[in-house]
């Protein structure tokens, strides 16, 4: 279990950096396009797999109402749909990486 929560522990920590440092970007007015559809797609997406984590690891606890972890799992899977699902989000990483010449969406 110990070691499940320290690598959510560390992705979380990654995820929260990758924010912060779309948020600097964007603040000394240079491009951040590319990382905040990374941070977009990355931070939802690592967090549903850590509620998940939490689920299992709480047993039928997790999965019934005692915990909140159905209503979590409901909550950040707005976030992943909301403003750009992770297919759109990973269109633009591919789209700034290539070029816009070479991807489907313009
Ligand atoms: C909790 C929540 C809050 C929301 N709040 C708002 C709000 O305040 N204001 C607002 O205007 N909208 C809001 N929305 C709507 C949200 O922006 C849209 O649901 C979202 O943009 C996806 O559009 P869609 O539902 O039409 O799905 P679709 O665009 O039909 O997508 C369906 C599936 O197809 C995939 N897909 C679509 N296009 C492509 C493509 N080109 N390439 C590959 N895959 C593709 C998607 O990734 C998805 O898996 C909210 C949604 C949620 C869940």
């Amino acid at each position: 279990m110990a070691f499940q929560i320290a690598e959510h522990l560390a992705l979380g920590h990654a995820s929260r950096l990758l924010a912060y440092e779309v948020l600097a970007r964007a603040d000394a007015g240079r491009p951040h396009t590319a990382e905040a559809a990374m941070a977009k797609w990355l931070g939802p997406k690592h967090a549903a797999e850590a509620i998940h984590t939490c689920m299992l690891l709480h047993g039928w606890s997790g999965y019934g109402d005692d915990q909140p972890y159905a209503q979590r799992m409901l909550d950040v899977m707005g976030l992943e749909i909301g403003d750009g699902t992770p297919e759109i989000m990973k269109a633009i990483i591919a789209r700034e990486a290539f070029g816009r010449e070479y991807t489907a969406y313009k």
